[in-house]
């Protein structure tokens, strides 16, 4: 123990011993009564005044030290007394005890003096009293003892002694008597001293416990077997708004009323505890509590019933925990830019749905797909994509029954669950409504967006599960983008057997990759000046032994969304530079390209291998490309294609007048070449108009240096009709020739060949042009 604490101890000790020095107060007025008395009548017998004033002083001492006990049980908390003021309670005690021993010894010896046995016998008596009195009052300071004893017994000795009668020997054996009194009060202390530090020890725990108490988070109640509170601490107070000691023997019943009023807990909730504490014999019971009139404040009590009877209790504030629990919940379950429901909560709502949702009632889910909106993400930043979703989120809840679930299903998907009730006729109409408001034009940051999008529906029946059926309206949505003209589409058997045929599709585009499957087809394109085939485009051709001829119409989408256009574009550029490479003469190759290609910003290593690796002059290679490819990040394109190019390769825009920006591209592109697309061609007989774009379209390529290519171009008379009225460099189309194998297009290559000659003397000569 630490010498500060021990001289703390030891004053506390001290001023315990000085309290109890004033305990018994009344018995000092009493005992200086008797004694006064006492002194009265001898001093009457005896006729003596000193005697009289003796008793006098005695009654005056008395009483005074009467009123200092007084004044001191008046003090406040006497043991909060500084350490000097005990010292002084102290003095003055001792000062009133040994004056009242000091008159009592005086008393004694004047009264033994005469020689006469009544004021003697009084005398002794009333000593002998006194002794008793004090070895019990003033046990606590023995030497206040050892001073009374001596002031009051030596001068009764002395008395005694002086008279020399059988006396003397009485005030002899007193001096042994006196001795065993003092050991007597020397016990006393000890077992006072003992009480002392018991009681110190004990408030010394209480005290720890009080702290505990006082500083644990909860709020904690112990009720006794009879149902009365023995402990509440501060929490407890503030809820009940009540102080310590108004709770103090509260009733449980009274503690559960003013919970429900102070606290405003629901009746409902402070019944529940009440049948746990009468009727249940549970041990321990848990509940949580929600208090304020908004029921904001969440509180956990725990009950646990003694071994002794009654219970303690435990009121724990949750709010935070419960708060940051919905928190988590919330970012769980919702989607955080949008704010709707992510895919894994609208699943589970959409099973539970399925589940309650009885037979006759129909759930329908709609998928709902923004095309395109990968690129519209590119163009236009992340951001503004962003705000682009959050338009969409509103718009899809604003049309949509309120009890039907929106949920952001992807990253640009989002699924409507009409709950109950739902047909076919209902299901179709909110698709309608969706297209329609999805397609209005979002106004951002100035700029305009317009987006379209695809839904694909499933209506649920009597054994449906959530995944089935958003599978079932996964499917659907293929079917609506892979078809041209419906923008939303039900699932049905036929469709799944579609998603089968696709999916057996894919499962063989992988096997065709790896057993390298593919095959390349060349299309000649005939230079009308020179008349000659100036080149070939590469297409790839894939005919499978169980799905037979696929159109690349079918499976280059399909390709693109496995993401295995990568590996396929570098074989069809190795491949294409290789056949090349054994045509005679300088016919060259065009290469169409993809997007992914351009992604991943390795084409131009890849072209500069092919052209090593087959030893082709890539002044005969030529690559193609579409507006669409270019539309993720026009800068990175156009630096790739100034690299091909700078590689001696030539670059030809494609399917030229299908998109929006054809002629923007025109003028920002590398290019060589422009592909007036076949759709134009198509059109030509029935729509004038037509050929004059196309006229229009090869005099702006020319001013800009461009070689003007037209394809799909299939009969005699769309051919006519174009070189009458434009000015074009290169044909390609049906009419000359359809796409030949690598046989084929040997055969076609080879030294005066017959299909060669057959195929050029189809080019009208110039005086039948100008008809
Ligand atoms: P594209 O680049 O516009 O290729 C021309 C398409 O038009 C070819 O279709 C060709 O067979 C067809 N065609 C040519 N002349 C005529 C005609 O007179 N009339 C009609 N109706 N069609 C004609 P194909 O081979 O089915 O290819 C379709 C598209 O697939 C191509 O369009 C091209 O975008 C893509 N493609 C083909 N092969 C490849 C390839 O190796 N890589 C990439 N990235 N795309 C390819
Ligand atoms: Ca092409
Ligand atoms: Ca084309």
């Amino acid at each position: 123990m630490p010498s500060s604490s021990r001289v703390q101890d030891r004053e506390e000790v001290y001023r315990s011993l000085v309290i109890s020095l004033f305990s018994e107060n009344k018995t000092i007025l009493t005992g200086a009564i008797a004694s006064a008395a006492a002194m009265a009548m001898t001093a009457h017998h005896l006729d003596s005044l000193i005697i009289w004033l003796i008793a006098f002083a005695t009654l005056v001492v008395g009483v005074g030290r009467f009123v200092q006990g007084r004044k001191f049980a008046a003090l406040h908390d006497p043991a909060k007394l500084s350490a000097q003021q005990i010292r002084k309670w102290d003095i003055s005690f001792s000062i009133g005890a040994i004056a009242c021993t000091s008159l009592l010894g005086a008393w004694c010896f004047l009264a033994a003096l005469p020689g006469d046995p009544f004021p003697r016998f009084v005398s002794v008596v009333v000593t002998f009293a006194n002794i008793v009195g004090i070895c019990t009052r003033s046990s606590a300071l023995p030497r206040l003892v050892n001073f009374q004893l001596i002031s009051m017994v030596v001068p009764m000795v002395a008395g005694l002694y002086i008279t020399g009668d059988e006396y003397a020997v009485l005030g002899v054996l007193l001096i042994p008597f006196m001795i065993s009194l003092q050991r007597i009060a020397q016990v006393q202390r000890r077992v006072l001293l003992n009480t002392i530090a018991e009681r110190q020890r004990a408030e010394h725990i209480a005290n720890n416990m009080h702290t505990a108490l006082e500083n644990i988070p909860q709020g904690v109640v112990m009720f006794d077997a009879d149902g009365s509170l023995e402990v509440s601490n501060g929490h407890i107070q503030q809820m009940t708004q009540r102080t310590a000691r108004s709770l103090q023997g509260t009733t449980t019943d009274r503690m559960l009323t003013l919970l429900q009023q102070t606290g405003n807990v629901d009746q409902a909730e402070i019944q529940t505890l009440r049948s746990w504490l009468k009727n249940s014999t549970e041990r321990s019971f848990n509940q949580t509590l929600h208090l304020g009139h908004d029921k904001k404040r969440v509180v956990r009590f725990h009950a646990s019933r003694m071994d002794k009877g009654g219970f303690i209790g435990t009121f724990e504030d949750i709010t935070k925990e419960v708060a940051a629990e919905s928190r988590i919940e919330h970012m769980t379950r919702y989607d955080r830019l949008t704010g709707l429901i992510n895919r894994s909560y609208v699943t589970t709502l959409l099973s539970s749905e399925l589940q309650t949702c009885p037979a006759a009632k129909t759930c329908a889910v709609l998928i709902v797909d923004l095309l395109k909106f990968k690129k519209i993400s590119d163009m236009t930043g992340p951001q503004t994509a962003d705000l682009i979703l959050c338009e969409i989120a509103q718009r899809i809840s604003r049309v949509v029954d309120p009890k039907a679930l929106c949920a952001r299903f992807s990253s640009d998907e989002f699924m409507v669950v009409l709950r109950s009730k739902y047909g076919l006729d209902e299901a179709r109409h909110v698709a309608d409504k969706l297209l329609d408001t999805i397609s209005e034009p979002i106004v951002i940051r100035g700029h305009s967006i317009t987006l379209s999008s695809k839904i694909g529906i499933a209506l649920s029946d009597h054994d449906s599960h959530a995944d089935g059926l958003i599978k079932q309206a996964n499917v659907a949505l293929a079917a609506a983008k892979a078809s041209e003209d419906e923008a939303w589409m039900v699932f049905d058997e036929q469709i799944g057997k579609q998603l089968e045929t696709q999916r057996q599709m894919e499962d063989a585009i992988r096997t065709a990759l790896d057993n390298e499957a593919f095959e390349l087809h060349y299309q000649p394109i005939v230079d009308l000046k020179n008349k000659k085939v100036a080149l070939c485009e590469a297409l790839v051709r894939w005919n499978d032994p169980q799905l037979g001829r696929v159109s690349p119409s079918q499976f280059l989408p399909l390709i693109e969304d496995m993401n295995l256009m990568d590996e396929l574009g570098d074989w069809v550029i190795k491949t294409a530079c290789h056949t090349c490479a054994s045509w005679p003469g300088d016919a060259a190759v065009a290469v169409n390209l993809s997007a992914a290609q351009f992604r991943k910003g390795r084409l131009v290593s890849v072209i500069r291998d092919a052209l090593d690796s087959s030893g082709l002059n890539p002044a005969r290679l030529e690559i193609e490309v579409t507006e669409t490819l270019m539309l993720n990040d026009v800068e990175a394109a156009v630096e790739q294609l100034n690299a091909v190019k700078a590689l001696g390769v030539r670059v030809a825009l494609d399917d030229f007048g299908t998109g929006y920006s054809s002629l923007s591209y025109m003028s920002k592109l590398p290019l060589d070449k422009v592909k007036i697309d076949r759709s134009f061609v198509t059109g030509v007989n029935q729509d004038p108009k037509l050929q004059l774009l196309i006229t229009g379209i090869a005099a702006l390529g020319h001013g800009l240096d461009l070689t003007v290519v037209v394809e799909g171009v299939e009969t005699e008379m769309e051919l006519r009709r174009l070189m009458a009225n434009a000015q074009i460099d290169l044909i390609q189309g049906y009419y000359f020739s359809m796409p030949l194998d690598s046989i084929q297009t040997d055969t076609l290559f080879a030294d005066q060949s017959d299909a060669m000659k057959q195929m050029l003397a189809k080019i009208p000569s110039a005086s039948k042009r100008a008809a």
